[in-house]
């Protein structure tokens, strides 16, 4: 197990944010007055989330986590609800209408271990085969919002950002206007690539002007360091560079498969899993309209398996493996 930390961000923000910035390890918050928390995510499994607890407990003796926001329905945003007694779980209506089409720890830890037939198949045993699922139930929320909702946690006015489909097919932000913090959920990474498993990609260029918009200074992402509203422009300007090159190939009349090595060879820089980008040129060419892409999990895994495989070839041909942003 990596050391993830939690750190203080203000008297009342905290940001637990792993080390990793890979598949499955990502960043929770917690805001906390009084006797009264709000948790901004669990783990993807109970071990991480029972340390991120344990670590809570630590910092905030005299707080109860009285409510859990769940910025999306992903398993490494989700799967620890079961451990936080009593609190609510509350999410956005249209994640929590999404979440039966989520894969279930079950079904993840069944592909994981199970020896590979296909490059998709392969793709999940490497990078999640490492997790535990072990008495992993999925609890979903106990209450949902749409647009937006304000919740008190012991006297600070905490702000929840409905953001819709991007990331997600719902995804969720939460703000402390006070402390000019927003906890960003998915639709913000720092050090990895953006996975798009919704439909579109401009709403995710949208939902970075929204969260831009608060003001705010320090933004927790849901992958990868904490950053500031540099860091912020700088990945939504990614985004969108990534939007117009992919719609451009679109237009063009280019192959998905050959859209997105060529999206990759621009913008794949330093950051992790560049593969990732074939979701956000698939979203793309859904988004203009071009017949036959497929949608859902195993598709955009199949894509990604396929291109990260695709840029190997070409890394190892060309004799380097570094690439510089
Ligand atoms: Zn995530």
């Amino acid at each position: 197990m990596t050391a993830p930390l939690l750190r203080p961000l203000t008297t009342t923000t905290w940001a637990w944010v792993h080390e990793r910035t890979g598949w499955g390890y990502s960043n929770a918050g917690l805001i906390a007055s009084g006797d009264q928390a709000l948790l901004v995510d669990t783990q993807f499994t109970l071990d991480y989330t029972r340390q991120l607890l344990s670590e809570i407990a630590a910092a905030v003796p005299h707080a109860r986590i009285t409510t859990v926001v769940n910025t999306h329905g992903n398993g490494d945003h989700t799967w620890g609800n079961q451990l936080v007694d009593g609190a609510e779980i509350v999410t956005s209506a249209t994640s929590a209408a999404h979440l039966c089409q989520e894969m279930g720890p079950g079904q993840l830890a069944a592909l994981s271990r199970a020896e590979p037939t296909t490059a998709a198949h392969a793709y999940i045993a490497e990078h999640f085969g490492a997790f535990d699922f072990t008495g992993v139930q999925v609890l979903g929320p106990t209450r949902t919002f749409s647009g937006s909702e304000s919740v008190n946690v012991g006297g600070v006015s905490v702000e929840l950002m409905d953001l819709g489909p991007g990331h997600s097919a719902g995804d969720v932000a939460v703000h402390v206007p006070a402390d000019g913090v927003v906890f960003t959920g998915d639709a913000v990474f720092n050090g990895s690539h953006m996975v798009v498993w919704s439909q579109h990609l401009s709403p995710c260029i949208l939902a970075c002007d929204q969260l831009l918009a608060t003001g705010a200074d320090t933004f927790v992402p849901g992958h990868g360091p904490v950053t500031g509203r540099a860091g912020m422009t700088g990945f939504r300007d990614y985004l969108e560079r990534v939007w117009l090159q992919a719609s451009a190939h679109a237009a063009a009349g280019v192959e998905l498969a050959d859209a997105a090595r060529l999206v990759f060879e621009d913008q794949a820089g330093g950051w992790e899993h560049p593969e990732r980008l074939f979701t956000a040129v698939a979203a793309a060419y859904r988004e203009a309209g071009v017949d036959g892409i497929a949608s859902g999990t195993m598709a955009c895994v199949e894509g990604m398996a396929e291109l990260a495989a695709a840029s190997a070839t070409c890394s190892a041909s060309a004799g380097t493996t570094t690439m510089s942003r």
